[in-house]
């Protein structure tokens, strides 16, 4: 049976806090901004998600394949802020998609974040070649129901995965974490999402940077005097999307979380939504990434 839980996702927010949250479908809470650390070296994510806690960030996303989970661990653990008070995501690598391969990962991934719990666990991509990964997803409930993962979402998933998860299983991921950014808004996955109470998450926000040089948004940010990723990643907020830029640098992670002193218009929203292209896609192919 299909559940389709309401949750508040998707609708543009009147006053946003570097505090406010989104509810998920399962009760739960996610911070609407955080830092993504792919591609931070492990020697340098303790810095990273130390410099990133003190700017102000509660959520941290990484991965097994990202090889930093024992740095970020490491940075959780000298944090001042209290573990309750932050929220850590890492995803499961796509070799893993077995259900008894998925409880393994799950405690490596533990063993080098040296975490007690883990906030929200993903399946990385949905890797359909393999086509295991309901069998991941079985072994995500058990992780929940376990309380060793407070939510379980997934990443990379199309409406055809996931109409699989909720055929198969019943159980409504609470998040999937997608590339979505101005040139690759994915509305037709969003509605699909807002339709079941998913929490749509944002990757490579900024285009992995290649936005940052786009005109429209040059124009928008000279409008507010704001930065050209200020306004990105105020795009994101105001679109009820969960959003976690990457920076390493400590003047940029600053920079990157500073978007809660202004509004976007009207105009400035109709020239964004005019960037979107169908070929827009930077990443790849979920339908044939393994
Ligand atoms: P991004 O869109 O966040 O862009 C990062 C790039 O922009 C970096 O080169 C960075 O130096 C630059 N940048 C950041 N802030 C800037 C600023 N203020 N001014 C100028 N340049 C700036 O790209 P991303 O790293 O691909 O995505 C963000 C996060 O999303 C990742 O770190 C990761 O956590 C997640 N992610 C997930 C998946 C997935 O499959 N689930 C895939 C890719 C990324």
């Amino acid at each position: 049976m299909t559940t389709s839980p309401k949750a508040s996702v998707n609708h543009r927010p009147t006053a946003i806090t570097a505090r406010s949250d989104i509810q998920l479908n399962d009760g739960k809470k996610i911070p609407r901004l955080g830092i993504g650390v792919w591609q931070v070296g492990e020697g340098e994510s303790p810095a990273v998600v130390c410099e990133a806690i003190l700017a102000g960030y509660r959520l941290i996303d990484t991965a097994a394949a990202y090889n930093n989970e024992t740095g970020v661990g490491q940075a959780v653990k000298a944090a001042e802020v209290k573990r309750a008070d932050l929220y850590i995501t890492t995803k499961l690598a796509n070799d893993r998609h077995t259900y008894d391969e998925t409880l393994k990962a799950f405690d490596e991934s533990m063993n080098r974040l040296q975490l007690d719990y883990l906030d929200l666990y993903l399946i990385h991509w949905p890797a359909p070649k393999r086509g295991t990964y309901v069998d991941s997803w079985k072994a995500f409930k058990k992780l929940r129901d376990d309380g060793r993962v407070k939510s379980i979402g997934v990443s990379n998933f199309t409406q055809d995965h996931l109409q699989r998860l909720f055929d198969e299983t019943g159980t409504v991921p609470v998040l999937n974490q997608i590339e979505l950014h101005p040139q690759f808004q994915q509305r037709a996955l969003r509605d699909f999402h807002d339709k079941h109470g998913i929490a749509t998450e944002s990757w490579s926000p900024l285009g992995q940077g290649k936005l940052l040089q786009n005109d429209t948004i040059l124009d928008i940010a000279k409008k507010h005097a704001k930065t050209p990723a200020q306004i990105i990643i105020r795009w994101h907020l105001e679109s009820g999307l969960v959003v976690i830029p990457k920076s390493a640098s400590s003047a940029r992670i600053h920079e990157n979380i500073e978007v809660f002193d202004f509004h976007l218009d009207d105009d400035d929203l109709t020239a964004i939504a005019k960037l979107d292209r169908e070929d827009g896609r930077i990443g790849p192919d979920p339908d044939v990434y393994s």
